[in-house]
């Protein structure tokens, strides 16, 4: 079935936070590509033109990991979103138990994940959903951001119906207390959950609700003191913990480098105002001390 005259719709590809995701076919350039069709049908009149004036921003938005948005229209009661089709994502590789991830591996994955970020953060973007199975990977072993901007544009999607990796894992604090003037910050909190995901090849911190996702990241870096985060008090959902002092991080991560250690713990600083950018994050000595990252077209992918 052909949708706006141009894209031949395959098979399903999955179904998503937003809604049900198709392989097809550009007529025009030949060009495989996955549509994301998303559901605007219950939404006010007027929804669908703020949406589409600002999806029509995030076309603009290219880079080398940042997934292209190449056709953006509405068709009947949906927005189909069109992008260049990923043949797998970090989550596969993470889970893929054949696939070894040396430390020069790990070191390229982050890289490219800092780098989409940078990008968009330049643009005053924000992902605010960033969890391993949206880095999609592409043939020559490009890592690249999908589904940047939709968060903000569609509020938090209702998750009660999607078989999805729990975001939650890879939320800030600032977002579990309810802060509602986050920054950049709570992508630096999600690529630091998923650089220890990397080290550790499972999620690193597996709340089972907002409250006991708070639980699970004062037991691994110890309750937040005010002197760490003063305005933590000030948050719409604050709730005091009871007090437990931070494990030493190297118990945790016993493999890992002490460059490792040492973006790790200030990608995980809880005063977000204090938590280091993507910017500098890329300028760490992690980056350009030995191993060097693997060059992407050389990382172990599923096969
Ligand atoms: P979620 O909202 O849970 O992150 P998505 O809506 O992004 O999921 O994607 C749903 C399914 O479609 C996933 O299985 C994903 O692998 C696939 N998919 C999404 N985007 C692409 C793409 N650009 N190329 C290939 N597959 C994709």
């Amino acid at each position: 079935k052909k949708v706006a005259d141009r894209y031949l719709k395959r098979e399903v590809l999955g179904e998503g936070t937003y809604g049900v995701v198709y392989k097809a076919i550009d007529t025009q350039t030949g060009q495989t590509v996955a549509i994301k069709k998303i559901r605007l049908g219950k939404q006010k009149e007027g929804v669908n033109f703020t949406a589409l004036r600002e999806i029509k921003l995030l076309k603009e938005l290219k880079d080398s990991n940042i997934i292209e948005l190449i056709d953006a229209f509405p068709h009947k009661e949906n927005l189909h979103l069109v992008f260049e089709f990923m043949e797998t994502d970090l989550e596969a590789v993470i889970r893929d138990r054949n696939i070894f991830l040396s430390p020069a591996d790990i070191k390229s994955y982050l890289q490219m994940t800092l780098k989409g970020l940078a990008f968009c953060h330049k643009k005053w973007v924000l992902h605010r959903d960033m969890k391993p199975n949206n880095l999609l990977i592409g043939p020559n072993g490009q890592l690249k951001l999908a589904d940047f901007g939709l968060a903000r544009i569609f509020g938090s999607p209702d998750r009660r119906y999607t078989h999805q990796v729990f975001a939650r894992w890879y939320r800030a604090p600032e977002l579990l207390f309810g802060s509602k003037q986050y920054g950049s910050a709570v992508d630096v909190w999600a690529a630091a959950c998923i650089f220890a995901e990397l080290l550790l090849r499972r999620p690193f911190l597996q709340g089972s609700s907002d409250i006991d996702q708070l639980g699970k990241i004062f037991a691994a870096f110890g309750t937040p003191t005010t002197s760490q985060w003063s305005d933590m008090l000030y948050l719409p959902d604050y709730v005091e913990f009871q007090y437990v002092p931070a494990p030493p991080l190297r118990s945790l991560f016993p493999m890992a480098s002490d460059d490792t250690l040492d973006l790790l713990s200030k990608m995980f600083a809880y005063d977000p105002k204090f938590r280091i950018s993507i910017q500098q994050a890329l300028e760490h000595r992690y980056f350009t001390s030995a191993p060097l990252p693997t060059d992407p077209s050389k990382l172990p992918r599923p096969t």
